[in-house]
């Protein structure tokens, strides 16, 4: 099925995305994750595209085997970097000769330093919008693409971001998925501008568990925004004991991907970093309906 199709059900979302791993081992553990993750019934997952080198082949390789080993439905990100138009339709062509047919379209970064000059390839396209159109000329693909709560950090302005954002979706997007955050009204915030802006399209919050101090240390790498002071609080009173951390990590999570759905979020989009555990504790605390089983592939 297409996430379109999935999300029109009205059912709440829940997906995973897994990175594709750069060794024999990393890929044995994804494969230990997502055969974990796949007994809780996702409504789909998905893995990201590297920035270049062996692991975008890779990506097309897991996609495929989710298709055709497990009963979960796969989604591609794919990216226009260092890509001419016609290595884009090749790739295309590619991820529906496996049989996979979602694919969440992205600009994506330079390689190396992703803050770096982003330049296009001499024969290819600019903005994720572009990649989007190209996707859907296609005719049976479903398409989303990224949502940035703060902003994507090379917009001028959330006026300008909130333009670009719902002309890409009016270019074909049928749902987005939200840059990592960590306080629920910056998503009605997102939320709100963009329907203010004419464009009701599902906007899937992505949330991932702080398992480490560390990461909020790099909250603003990874979020586009420092980590909520308030909340930063609580786990500095826990900061000398990493299970602690750990623990609150996943009831914070939680108490976020709650105040979400009760205020209507499609689903919550877990960024996993191919490791089930505290996803699958930030899930067993959420008070939500299993999946109906018709919806299963
Ligand atoms: P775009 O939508 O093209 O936006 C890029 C910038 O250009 C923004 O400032 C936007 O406002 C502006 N813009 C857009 N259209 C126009 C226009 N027509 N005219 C002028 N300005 C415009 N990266 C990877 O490499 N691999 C992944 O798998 C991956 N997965 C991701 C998944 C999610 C859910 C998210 C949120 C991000 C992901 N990224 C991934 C990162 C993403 O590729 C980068 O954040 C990238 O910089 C922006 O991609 P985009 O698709 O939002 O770009």
């Amino acid at each position: 099925p297409t996430i379109r199709e999935l999300l029109a059900v009205g059912e709440k979302s829940f997906s995973f995305e897994f990175f594709p791993p750069k060794t024999d081992k990393g890929m044995q553990s994804l494969w230990r994750t997502i055969r974990h993750l796949e007994a809780l019934r996702p409504t789909f997952v998905s893995v990201t595209y590297g920035a270049g080198g062996g692991t975008r082949d890779k990506t097309v390789d897991i996609v495929e085997r989710i298709a055709t080993d497990t009963t979960l439905t796969p989604v591609a990100h794919f990216t226009a970097v260092n890509h001419s138009t016609a290595e884009l339709r090749h790739l295309i062509g590619r991820f529906a000769g496996v049989g996979v047919r979602n694919i969440l379209a992205l600009r994506g970064d330079p390689p190396g330093d992703p803050m770096g000059e982003w330049v296009k390839h001499p024969q290819g396209v600019e903005y994720a919008g572009e990649l989007v159109r190209m996707i859907r000329s296609y005719g049976d693909f479903c398409v989303g693409v990224a949502a940035f709560p703060y902003k994507h950090p090379r917009s001028a302005g959330i006026e300008d971001d909130t333009r670009h954002f719902v002309a890409k979706c009016r270019a074909g997007a049928d749902y987005a998925i939200t840059q990592m955050f960590f306080r629920a009204e910056d998503y009605f915030r997102l939320r709100d501008r963009v329907a203010a802006a004419g464009c009701d399209i599902p906007i899937i919050p992505g949330i991932m568990p702080v398992t480490k101090i560390s990461t909020i240390e790099r909250s603003e790498q990874l979020s586009g925004a420092p980590f909520p002071p308030e909340v930063a609080a609580r786990f500095e009173a826990v900061a000398d004991d990493p299970e602690a951390v750990r623990r609150l990590g996943v009831e914070h999570a939680a108490e976020l991907c709650q105040e979400l759905l009760d205020q209507d979020a499609p689903g919550i989009h877990f960024i996993t970093f191919n490791q089930s555990p505290a996803t699958r504790e930030v899930y067993g605390l959420l008070n939500v309906e299993p999946r109906s089983a018709s919806l299963t592939v």
